[in-house]
């Protein structure tokens, strides 16, 4: 691959060669400075939900991701990793969708896939790694039953392909950190701890302005605590648990600014989506206001997690809080949270 294009596949191998030099010299020396300011703004920005920037000389851009990467891995959250992955996998997709054949089958290649382009526009992928990060994207236009299948490989259009890549480069990246933060020594996080205080004192403000208005927590069912601790430790919920999550919270009166608070940790959080689909399902821009589903609905989509002794008796997780919260009203213990 040319040189220039390391600007937009940083993580190439052969980027490495930019990089020549020591961890410990990179993160204290002062040529570096630069390079280890950019990558903590990069972490910010992507904490606050804005793009990243990407330095247009090749050289720099390397360095600034290895960089990147070691103060996540020196932070080791998954919330502040996965936020700022999504932001580089959202760049790797636009330059995918802009990218010839050659470049995308050797990118795909190191990200573990097995690609072959078929025709101009079109690619096939093995099933199997088409199965394993379809579920991911919404939409029936990723769905296996939509693909047309030949001897173990989906044919798919280059728009299919890069939002499979990039999800591919997701987990790469957080195995990436993981690895690395196994090997980081004290003497190497040493001067990035000032860096490292500013971003989590940025992510605990992130966290504390949200609100959960006058809802009960402890009267919460099960599966919606479930949901809720999901979100709060970074990780995805599938659509579903989405809609699921926004219709309780709408029906025992959060507001929609209080739900999408909540959404705002979520590591994948798109405000513009989040919003339409908060007003959507609580009935601010369609004529249903959708209430969320029955028990039966949601052991069907595996969301029935870790039900207790009040879930035998009921059959509706709105049922359970209502009982729940009422028991309280009566004198039983738990609080109520503002
Ligand atoms: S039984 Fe119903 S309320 Fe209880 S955890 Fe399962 S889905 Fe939720």
């Amino acid at each position: 691959m040319e040189r220039g294009k390391f600007r937009e596949y940083p993580f190439h191998p052969s980027a490495r060669d930019f990089c020549k030099v020591y961890f410990k010299d990179l993160l204290s020396k002062t040529i570096y400075r630069m390079d280890v300011e950019e990558a903590v703004q990069n972490i910010i920005r992507s904490l606050k939900g804005e793009e990243i920037f990407r330095n247009p000389n090749p050289a720099r851009r390397v360095r600034t991701f290895v960089i990147t990467k070691i103060i996540l891995a020196a932070l080791n959250d998954r919330i502040i990793t996965a936020k700022y992955a999504n932001q580089e996998r959202d760049l790797l997709e636009r330059s995918l969708l802009e990218e010839d054949r050659r470049h995308i089958e050797e990118v795909a290649e190191i990200l573990g896939l097995n690609v072959l382009s078929y025709s101009a526009g079109e690619f096939k992928i093995h099933f199997a790694d088409f199965l394993k990060y379809s579920p991911r994207i919404s939409g029936e236009k990723y769905s296996l039953f939509e693909q047309e299948i030949d001897r173990g490989f989906v044919f798919v259009k280059k728009d299919v392909l890069a939002k499979i890549m990039r999800e591919a480069f997701v987990d790469k990246f957080k195995e990436d950190i993981d690895r690395i933060s196994e090997m980081l020594s004290e003497d190497i996080i040493q001067p990035l701890i000032p860096y490292m205080e500013k971003i989590l004192d940025l992510k605990s403000e992130i966290i504390s302005q949200q609100d959960l208005g006058e809802v009960d927590l402890n009267a919460l069912p099960p599966c919606i605590k479930n949901m809720l601790k999901t979100l709060q430790s970074g990780g995805n919920l599938t659509h579903f648990a989405r809609f699921t999550l926004t219709a309780f919270l709408h029906t025992i009166g959060m507001s929609n600014e209080e739900i999408l608070n909540l959404f705002s940790v979520s590591p994948d959080f798109n405000e513009k989506i989040a919003k339409y689909q908060v007003k959507h399902i609580t009935g601010e821009i369609s004529s249903k206001e959708y209430i969320p589903p029955k028990c039966l609905t949601l052991k069907s989509q595996g969301l029935c997690v870790n039900p207790d002794k009040l879930c035998d008796r009921i059959n509706h997780p709105l049922s359970y809080y209502k009982i729940k919260k009422r028991g309280k009203r009566f004198g039983r213990k738990g609080k109520t949270v503002r």
